[in-house]
């Protein structure tokens, strides 16, 4: 058994603090005062385990982090042999040899010419990086006009004041709208595409050239509810921008490493974007660290002197202890085959949320690689439909968070096809029966 670490205080006593002193994220008071939380004190590849020796399955990889399950050994091996050498040391200036390596070894599994990375901390700051960059680069390349952006309706980008401004998602912008500025929202790809590409043609038309650059989720719009749209609306969106000279940043925070069954969401449509935004499973979900890719191209017009440096960077830029964990990350995806071994396991999803459908429990059945979802209510995100299921399913080992009435699933990418089979069953018969309201 683990070490349960603080066990020397009841599970009560936790929650008690807990509730006292904790401000969790996106959680309705009354549903943090009424509703006892897990208190995981340990996990173990696809499974977290509670105060009380109890295992749940972990279907969303906690938060769509844990690609490769909890303390991967070989993670756990790295991150305690980086701390043995070496654990910080800042980057304006220094570098150490898990930055220079990582950084040569993301640029060689990259869609080939993004060849250079800005390290962070998480996925709203690599937004955050991209969006500053991309109007460094007009600024810089001669057209200071180009400073509008253009992101998709639905799409989620993170919580940072950038990353919020690309938001469309009215729930998170909520009472910071005023301080956020415009941005141009066009329709999603995943309804009726050829409509949206000829929204955003039009738009180019009118204001290419006063736009720095288009943010999209490649293949699948996340938090909007897993909305899926496919690789030729990707491509032709691409296409558009090579037209109009505007920037394309891929916000693969979500799609990346593997999540699609491909490496990148942007590896279906066979595109290299300006500017690649990385997170959530960079490090395995083992520490926080993100980065923001970009191409020659972009990188270039910050040379020729002093005032044309990249005015951005966080403290904690290019962390030695993430940086060790991060190349791990990379070795375990090739020695271990993770985004070959999605295939089978895919197909598992996509047959589950389809026999939901045909039983009638669920409507929209979509999956693309390890993703696959079904609409269970038309509450949307407010919806409460999700929540009864995602605390039925907890009783039956499964730990799920909902998207609303969205239900999810988007397990590890290497989740023992057991463990899989098990946790889809406990989420089906959850969704036959949800807890009472
Ligand atoms: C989660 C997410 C973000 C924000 O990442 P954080 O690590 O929460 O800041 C940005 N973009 C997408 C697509 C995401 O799913």
């Amino acid at each position: 058994m683990a070490d349960l670490g603080a066990s020397q205080h009841t599970r009560a006593e936790l929650v008690e603090l807990e509730r006292r002193h904790v401000w969790p994220p996106y959680t309705p008071s009354e549903r943090h005062e009424r509703q006892d939380p897990l208190v995981i004190v340990a996990a173990e590849g696809p499974a977290l385990i509670d105060a009380d020796g109890r295992r749940y399955l972990d279907a969303g990889s906690s938060w769509w982090t844990m690609s490769l399950g909890h303390r991967h050994p070989r993670l756990v091996a790295a991150l305690a042999h980086q701390a043995a050498a070496l654990d910080h040391v800042s980057a304006g200036g220094a570098t150490h040899p898990q930055l220079a390596l990582l950084a040569s070894e993301l640029a060689a599994v990259a869609p080939p010419g993004l060849v250079r990375t800005h390290f962070s901390d998480d996925g709203s700051t690599a937004i955050e990086a991209a969006v500053k960059i991309a109007v460094q680069y007009w600024h810089q390349a001669g057209h200071p006009e180009r400073h509008e952006f253009i992101a998709l309706t639905g799409g989620y980008h993170g919580d940072t004041a950038a990353a919020m401004s690309l938001a469309s998602i009215a729930a998170f912008r909520g009472p910071f709208a005023p301080l956020l500025f415009a941005t141009t929202q066009l329709p999603a790809l995943h309804d009726d595409w050829p409509r949206a590409l000829e929204a955003l043609e039009q738009h180019l038309r009118a204001r290419g050239d006063r736009t720095a650059a288009l943010v999209v989720e490649p293949m699948c719009q996340g938090s909007a509810g897993m909305r899926m749209y496919p690789a030729e609306a990707l491509r032709a969106a691409h296409e558009l921008t090579r037209r109009y000279d505007v920037l394309l940043i891929a916000d693969e925070v979500f799609t990346g490493y593997g999540r699609t069954g491909l490496m990148w969401g942007c590896g279906h449509a066979g595109i290299t974007p300006d500017l690649m935004c990385l997170g959530k499973g960079f490090t395995g979900g083992m520490l926080p660290m993100a980065a923001t890719m970009a191409t020659a191209r972009i990188y270039d017009a910050f040379r020729g002197g002093v005032d044309r440096a990249l005015m951005h960077g966080h403290t904690f830029c290019g962390h030695a202890l993430g940086a060790a964990v991060a190349r791990e990350v990379l070795a375990i995806y090739r020695d271990e085959a993770i985004v070959a071994g999605v295939a089978p396991r895919a197909a598992r999803l996509a047959a589950f949320v389809r026999d939901l459908a045909t039983r009638g429990l669920g409507v929209r059945p979509r999956a693309l690689g390890m993703i696959a979802a079904i609409d269970v209510g038309d509450g949307g995100y407010r919806g409460d439909r999700g929540w009864r299921i995602a605390s039925a399913a907890r009783n039956l080992g499964v730990y799920l968070r909902p998207l609303g009435d969205t239900i999810y699933v988007t397990p590890p990418l290497n989740t023992p096809m057991p463990a899989l089979d098990a946790m889809l069953s406990a989420i089906a018969e959850a969704i036959a029966s949800p807890a009472p309201g």
